[in-house]
């Protein structure tokens, strides 16, 4: 991922807020990246350009060598489905499906066939160690649980790029670490991770932290191997 000069600026009749100003920063393939900052600094507004979901006013976004800004909705609605996985602070689970149809369901958009679909389902909520769930729907299941759900919900397509929104805001320490170590596993298997946190805890299972202030990367360090 290369980011060059992104520009978003958010126009009300009253006033324009510059969300990003000139931002600059690249993420190699199979990097985990944490992006900190203060409220109100742009993590979310880059989030939504890094995940296709909305377009920066000027500069550059390129992935995997294409230039996404030039593209047009249909090609990056196409981008987002093959190679991008999101996770939430808030899970976004449907809670009218099981454990197993919600992560079926990003298989049904791309058109896989349901035989496919069963052996990726299963694989994948076994990786997440909640395969003995599946039948069950969310609000049965604990707070960690519903997160490795929603993980297994954004690595069931195998997307290059995961984009994580505070994973852990919305769980104790001991299922939020259990998430997190997920996470690093399904990096050292080789997808590229984006997460935004405010915890300092959280960070320090990426390689390299992006600070942001007023739409800017101030600060760009690389964290510490843990013992
Ligand atoms: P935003 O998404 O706009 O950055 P949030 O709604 O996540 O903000 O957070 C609201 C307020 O709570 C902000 O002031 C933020 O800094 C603070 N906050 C959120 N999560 C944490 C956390 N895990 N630790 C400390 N402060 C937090
Ligand atoms: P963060 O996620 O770091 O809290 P945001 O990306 O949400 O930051 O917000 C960056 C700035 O853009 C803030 O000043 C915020 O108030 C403003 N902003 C975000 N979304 C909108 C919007 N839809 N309309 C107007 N201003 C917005």
């Amino acid at each position: 991922i290369q980011i060059s000069n992104l520009e978003k600026v958010y126009r009300t009749d009253e006033m324009h807020t510059t969300a990003l100003n000139k931002l600059t920063f690249a993420v190699k393939k199979g990097e985990f990246v944490a992006v900190m900052g203060p409220s109100g600094c742009g993590k979310s507004t880059l989030l939504n350009m890094l995940g296709l979901l909305d377009e920066p006013d000027a500069g550059s976004f390129q992935f995997n060598g294409t230039e996404v800004t030039s593209l047009n909705e249909r090609q990056r609605s196409a981008l987002r489905k093959q190679n991008i996985g999101f996770v939430f602070q808030s899970f976004n689970l449907i809670d009218e499906l099981t454990v197993y149809e919600n992560v079926e369901l990003p298989l049904i958009y791309m058109g896989v066939k349901p035989a496919e679909r069963q052996k990726r389902v299963e694989e994948v909520l076994e990786k997440v160690k909640i395969k003995h769930r599946k039948n069950h729907y969310p609000q049965q299941l604990s707070g960690g649980q519903q997160q490795r759900v929603a993980v297994a919900r954004a690595v069931v397509n195998n997307p290059h790029l995961i984009l994580a929104d505070e994973p852990t805001g919305n769980l104790d320490s001991s299922n939020g670490n259990e998430v997190m170590e997920l996470l690093t596993e399904l990096n050292a298997q080789g997808t590229t991770i984006i997460m935004v946190t405010h915890s300092e805890h959280d960070a320090h299972y990426s390689h390299r932290v992006i600070r942001m202030m007023d739409g800017q990367a101030i600060l760009s360090s690389e964290v510490l191997a843990q013992a």
